[in-house]
């Protein structure tokens, strides 16, 4: 399933194809991914609209859409009052990936791919395509408050490349919590976008054990958690961008990038801290699989 460094990559390498263009048309494949999908519906949203932006949160992608291009539509708005045109309400298609979801920009003539989803007919004789075997993707029409942030992703937490994610912000979630600090850096209403190996590496390059109770987690052990946190992050992220980079079109299912993985599914092989003196150990947190050092975590 792609983490948050895989979804900054997709929009990374889709905004720079996608922002200015204009969409033509809109087509839906398939009846549903996640949720119900609807050619009608999504041709209403989006057709005549200009891409302005290609943004992520969590692991969403928002493709921010700018106000109908059609003649009537600029009609109305110039009977507008300059406070109502600033007023005007803004929108988005909200993406997730899924576990399969990937994207493509491409001719209008490519041929079509067995999982194709739904193409967007952009200006150029281009395509945006979503392709998804599984379909635990989704492609959402939703509104805008006036900064850009979305209200249905309210519930999620801090970005952890952002400047909220502190260790005091980190201390004061885990406080009163008795559930493993690998469990809370996965909790998506505390910070939005670590998974399970993400979080596994964090704790190992942070020398904290992922099952340790997060009430027990010390200040300079926070500081190491959000300082590793960030930083495997963006070594994902840069690895990603060299991969990223050699491929033809825009894709995002080629699993996770080559991040080098210190800990993660190296159970019972030689720590790479230590040098072989303890081996990686395995343990089932939260349902997921984590791995630690015995002595180089505390
Ligand atoms: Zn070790």
């Amino acid at each position: 399933m792609p983490e948050l460094p895989e979804v900054e990559t997709v929009c990374r390498a889709l905004k720079p194809h996608l922002a200015g263009s204009r969409i033509l048309d809109v087509a839906a494949l398939a009846g549903r991914l996640r949720g119900p999908l609807d050619t009608e519906q999504l041709r209403e949203f989006c057709a005549g609209r200009t891409i302005l932006d290609v943004r992520r949160r969590a692991k969403y992608i928002i493709v921010e859409l700018g106000p109908a291009h059609s003649p009537s539509a600029k009609k109305a708005a110039n009977r507008k009052s300059p406070i109502e045109k600033s007023a005007a309400p803004r929108r988005a298609l909200l993406l997730h990936l899924g576990m399969t979801g990937a994207f493509r920009v491409c001719g209008e003539d490519t041929p079509m791919e067995k999982h194709l989803r739904v193409f967007w007919t952009l200006d150029g004789r281009r395509q945006w395509r979503m392709l998804d075997a599984r379909k635990f993707g989704s492609v959402e029409c939703r509104g805008l408050r006036a900064d850009g942030s979305v209200v249905e992703l309210d519930h999620l937490g801090v970005e952890p490349l952002e400047g909220g994610f502190t260790a005091g912000f980190l201390l004061g979630k885990m406080c009163a919590r008795r559930c493993p600090v690998k469990c809370l850096l996965m909790d998506q209403a505390v910070v939005a976008g670590i998974g399970n190996i993400y979080a596994s590496e964090a704790c190992f390059r942070a020398g904290v054990r992922p099952q340790r109770p997060a009430a027990r987690v010390t200040r300079p052990e926070a500081v190491r958690l959000v300082r590793e946190c960030r930083a495997v992050l963006r070594e994902a992220i840069a690895s990603g961008g060299s991969t990223i980079r050699s491929f033809s079109g825009v894709d995002g299912s080629e699993g996770h990038f080559s991040v080098a993985l210190k800990v993660y599914g190296r159970a019972g092989e030689p720590c790479l801290r230590c040098g072989g003196a303890h081996t990686v150990r395995k343990l089932i947190l939260g349902g997921r699989s984590s791995f630690y050092c015995p002595a180089c975590q505390k």
